[in-house]
């Protein structure tokens, strides 16, 4: 056993050097931590000029430790908000501004092209929309490791809107309903790594929980740190009857069985149902979120052309669909990768976004 000895010269020097050194730190540490200096020293103006004359998105590849270390955390938490949070104008000067060459070292797996991961919920138990918290890690390191890239929802619509580049290997994260396990289990992972993520949820469930759903308040503390939210319908994710059999179809792309009527609901009244539910979700998010863009992720991942006509009359700027592919410039209909499922280990992970590095 080594014990201290402070007789000894050599560690008495040393301790006092310790002793100094941590004094110096408090000096450093406190006036930076307290709330009006940190308003003073990073205000959201100053923070936005600062922006916009160097922006990068080079420090989301790199681990964001919000627990140990919160005041040096505070500057990456506003620029993600600033993503977030800014009008669409001032947003697409970020975007725009992307430096390709913060990516120099990186192994390229393709370019000009964004693969979009779909997961659902986080909890011990597992099954085919359900994976672990140890199995979400799991892939969050992977994709860190190999040299993705994750981009935000924002900066993935520019991107397909042809008004910004992004870096190679890009990836963004998206999971579908309200689950309360993306804020307990998802988001605290997401911050470790600093990646960004969007949740789609379906609002009339956060708005009448009948299940652990997120709160509005928490959808907003995890937009303030990176974090967006966009929808799956108002209360569409469901099925109904769509004729005089029992047949159960999607509500969003089927006219509905009107039992009382007898009939099928006209090509006028399905139209107009599924807008006023499209536009009650965007009103009722923007209504708690604030203005943002507008997008939408199909229940069950079916969609047809009403839908996307109607969608589009809406303001609904890109479609998430389930269908297995690699994102390129110019499309609306998005494909995305079923990653959240418990058969999806970190290799299977790495294997399915292989296939579509050529394509
Ligand atoms: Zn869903």
């Amino acid at each position: 056993m080594n014990r201290l000895n402070l007789q000894n010269p050599t560690n008495l020097a040393f301790t006092v050097l310790l002793f100094s050194s941590f004094l110096f730190c408090l000096y450093l540490v406190i006036p930076a931590t307290s709330p009006k200096s940190l308003e003073q020293t990073i205000s959201p103006e100053q923070v936005i000029s600062e922006e916009q004359r160097t922006p990068s998105y080079e420090q989301f590849a790199e681990p964001v430790a919000i627990k140990e270390v919160k005041q040096e955390v505070k500057p990456v938490v506003q620029q993600l908000e600033l993503e977030t949070q800014q009008q669409p104008g001032q947003r697409q000067v970020n975007a725009l501004a992307f430096d390709q060459a913060d990516y120099g070292k990186q192994k390229v797996h393709y370019t000009d092209k964004v693969i979009v991961l779909a997961y659902h919920h986080i909890d011990e138990k597992e099954n085919g929309i359900t994976i672990s918290p140890k199995r979400f890690k799991s892939h969050l390191q992977r994709l860190k490791k190999e040299d993705y890239n994750v981009i935000s929802m924002e900066h993935f619509l520019h991107f397909m809107k042809g008004e910004a580049k992004v870096p190679q290997n890009a990836v963004v994260i998206t999971f579908d309903d309200g689950y309360e396990s993306f804020y307990t289990h998802a988001y605290p992972e997401l911050l470790n790594f600093g990646f960004h993520a969007t949740k789609f949820i379906v609002v009339d469930s956060i708005d009448h929980p009948k299940a652990p759903r997120l709160t509005w308040d928490q959808m907003r503390e995890m937009k303030q740190n990176g974090m967006s939210f966009y929808s799956h319908t108002y209360d569409h994710h469901d099925k109904v009857k769509a004729g005089s059999g029992n047949t159960l179809m999607p509500m969003l792309t089927n006219p509905i069985y009107l039992e009382n009527e007898k009939r099928i609901e006209t090509d006028d009244e399905y139209r107009k149902r599924i807008k006023q539910d499209l536009l009650k979700a965007e009103n009722r998010i923007e209504e708690e979120l604030g203005p943002q863009y507008r997008l939408l992720a199909f229940p069950f991942g079916s969609y047809n052309e009403t839908v996307i006509g109607v969608g589009k009359e809406v303001g609904i700027e890109l479609f998430f669909t389930t269908k297995e592919g690699i994102n390129t410039i110019g499309s609306n209909e998005i494909y995305r990768i079923h990653a959240g499922t418990s058969y999806m280990s970190e290799d299977d992970l790495m294997w399915r976004m292989k296939l579509y590095h050529k394509k």
